[in-house]
Order: structure tokens, then sequence, then C-alpha cells
């Protein structure tokens, strides 16, 4: 298992997450009609790019592609199921076992669509698009509040009297990409990805085979070689592992110009451990220079007023809706310092359990949130979706400070005893 706040969602708690979100079964998958005798039926070209993918030989029989992938063609499978699959060929297979592939929505749902380039399609990759897609940017930490952050997604979809289609897209927005503070972050994003293209390409991928060459390598480093590695550098080789991603995801890694100049590049510094000197000249300077981006103001702040969009995720500067006026506050650390020793303590449980051990609901918590309002921001300061989250993030009063404290006494005083309970 993970250690700390990061955890892994499994195939029964994604089971359970779909029980009430739908995966979006409304979208049209012309290529997918369920009414053909053929072990799986897609493009000459889809078929192709998964053969060069897997490093598979040109005239191989369809037994050679990966199970899962056959899998996903079987008859009569919904969305939900073809997850489910998905979940669980990641769950069970990895290389570096000491690091799993962050299970979320979006990622699943980029893999079931096969939408392997992350809608880039020209040589360079789009700000926009940086953790979309196979991509390093995708393997964030994904923590217990995280998948609260989920969980409480398809629990307002399953609330909700009308579901627009939307609703169903704010649900599944990309996370935002990061780049990791320190050296073990970055080793962890990389063996993720690692594991990723291990579990959906086989050992044979051709990007597998060079990012576990590049694990390989940076373990070769002394740690306080890696400790200095600056900002730009990781960006830069983060940046660069996408840029060769993006031409494997397009079926052109192959052959003796399989990689670009970059990729070789950067294999070559890893190999005489100079890394420090990367810096590639298209990383965005979103991703080069800030970690996150701070509120700029104490005030409230509405989101869509023109000014501030300070985030890189997948989202484009919109035009603002009419009305929606999202709230967007700092957070408040109180909150934070109360409950983070005891929330350490217990393992990180989800607000639920902590609230059942305490004998209340999670909605009797704290008086004054509706459910436009985001938990996880207000009690944790983090949210998946950061910016792109479409409730609002609100800051924690003093007074609810005061009343969270009293009606989580009992977890706060006795924190480890809610881990015996399970
Ligand atoms: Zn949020």
């Amino acid at each position: 298992m993970a250690q700390g706040p990061v955890i892994q969602l499994d195939a029964s708690a994604l089971q359970a997450l779909f029980a009430g979100a739908s995966m979006g079964a409304t979208t049209n998958q012309p290529e997918e009609k369920k009414d053909d005798s053929a072990e799986f039926k897609i493009s000459d070209g889809e078929r192709a790019r998964m053969q060069r993918m897997c490093g598979l030989p040109e005239n191989c029989g369809d037994e050679s592609f990966p199970k899962w992938y056959r899998d996903i063609f079987a008859k009569n499978q919904d969305d939900k199921d073809k997850s489910l699959i998905i979940a669980n060929a990641i769950g069970k297979s990895f290389i570096f076992e000491d690091t799993e592939v962050p299970l979320y929505l979006s990622l699943l749902n980029m893999i079931l669509k096969r939408d392997w380039t992350g809608q880039d399609v020209g040589k360079r990759a789009a700000l926009a698009h940086v953790a979309k897609g196979l991509s390093p940017f995708a393997m964030v930490d994904l923590s217990e509040d995280d998948v609260a952050c989920m969980q409480q997604e398809a629990d307002d979809l399953r609330s909700a009297t009308t579901i627009t289609a939307s609703d169903l897209k704010a649900a599944r927005k990309n996370v935002a990409a990061k780049v990791p503070e320190d050296a073990d972050g970055l080793m962890q994003m990389i063996k993720r990805f690692a594991n990723l293209l291990y579990t959906l390409f086989s050992s044979q991928c051709p990007m597998y085979q060079q990012l576990y060459g590049i694990v390989k390598g940076l373990r070769d480093h002394s740690p306080n070689a890696r400790t200095q590695l600056g900002r730009k550098a990781k960006a830069s080789m983060l940046w660069i592992i996408l840029l060769q991603a993006r031409r494997f995801a397009q079926g052109k890694m192959e052959g003796n110009d399989g990689c670009l100049g970059e990729f070789a590049n950067l294999r070559n510094l890893i190999t005489a451990k100079n890394c420090g000197t990367l810096d590639h000249s298209e990383v965005p300077s979103e991703l080069a220079t800030t970690a996150t981006p701070a509120p700029k103001s104490p005030e409230k702040r509405t989101r869509g007023a023109a000014t501030e969009v300070t985030t890189y995720t997948d989202s484009p500067p919109k035009k603002p809706k009419a009305g929606t006026g999202r709230v967007v506050e700092p957070f408040n650390e109180d909150v934070k310092t109360l409950l983070e020793q005891p929330r350490k303590g217990a393992g990180y449980p989800r607000f639920t359990a902590m609230c059942e051990f305490c004998g209340i609901t999670e909605k009797n918590l704290v008086t004054g949130l509706t459910n436009k309002d985001c938990r996880q921001f207000f009690l944790t300061g983090s949210c998946m979706y950061d910016e792109t989250c479409r409730l609002h993030h609100r800051k924690v009063t003093t007074a609810q400070v005061k009343e969270i404290e009293t009606k989580l006494a009992r977890f706060i005083s006795e924190r480890r005893g809610i881990k015996g309970k399970k």
C-alpha cells in the first residue's frame, strides 16, 4: 500500500462511484458497435497505431494485443463495464512496486476513449492539454481528499434531479498539472507513468522501455544530485517526456528516429549525471516558475469577472457563464491546524467516516454550507480540481472552526480510535 495520504482507488470503490455517476454513456462512439462477431473491431488506423505502441510485429494476430484492450471490445458492455476492466488491469499490473498509477475518472475515461494524445494533434504540446492523454503530468498524487472530491461529485450527480451534459463534463474535469516540489515527487511521477505504460501496452512498449531507462538512470544519481534539481530542470524533464509521449501516442515512435532530439539529449544528460542544466525553451512559464498560484487578494473573489484565472489546467479562458459567479476565497489554515494531526493519526479517513465516528452526519458538520460549496476545499484547503472546481471554494469562519472543534471533539481527542473501529 502507498504510504501517507496518497491512496489508491480500487475497482470496487470505482464501482461504487460509477453506480452514481454515469461515465457519459450518452456520447456516441461509432467505432464501437456491438453487433459484430469479430473478436474486436477497430479501424485499421487504430490497430496499426496500437500495434506500434505495444511494440508488436506488423502482422501479429488479435491475440497478441493486451488483454484489457481485447476485453473492452467484447460484446454488450457499457462504459461502466469497460472502465472496470481498465481499473482492474491497472490495479493488478505494475513494474515499479513502490508506486501506483492514480486511478481517477478522467484518466479512466481517456483510456476508455483511447484519447492517447490528449487532443494534441500537432507537433507541439499545448499547455491546456498538459495533464491529458498519456502524460507524466496526469500522474498526480491522489490524496484521500481528492477521492472524497470525486465521491462528492458522484453524490451530487446522483442526488441531482436533472443531470445535464455540462454537469457530466464538469465532473470529468481534468486535474491540474503540477511540477513536483522535490526529487522524490519527480521520481514518483515518472515511475507511475512507466507503470501505466507497462500496464496498457506491455513490456515491449517502446515508450515504457525508454522510461524504464530514465528511472534506472536517475536512481544512479546521488540523493544529493537529485535534490539539487531545480524547478526549471524538473519542469523541462517532464515536458520533454510529454513531447516524446505525444509522439509515441501518435504511433510514431518506431525505428531509429523514434526519439525526439530533446528526448535523446535528456537520456544522455541523465547518463552523464548532468540534468541540472536542463532547460527546454518551450516549457510553459506557468510550469517552470510558481508551484501553486497563491490567491492574489484575501478578499472575496468571483470567478468570471475577467481577471484572475491563474491556473494552468485544461480550462482555457472560457466565456464566463452569466450568473455563475463562483466564489473563491482563501483557505482558513485554522481548520487545518485543528484537524491535521488527528487526521494523520487516523490515516486520513474520509470526512463522512470522521462525522459518523462523532455521531453526526457530514451535512450537519457545519452550518451555512450548501451543496454548492466544495467541502474538500472548505475543510482541507485542497481540491483536485483547483480553480476548475465548479463548486464554491469558501473560507471557514472563526465561528465555524469552533463549531467543527466541538462537533468533532471525539475524533480529535481519540484520533486513533477510528482506525481501530474499521
Ligand atoms: Zn473544489
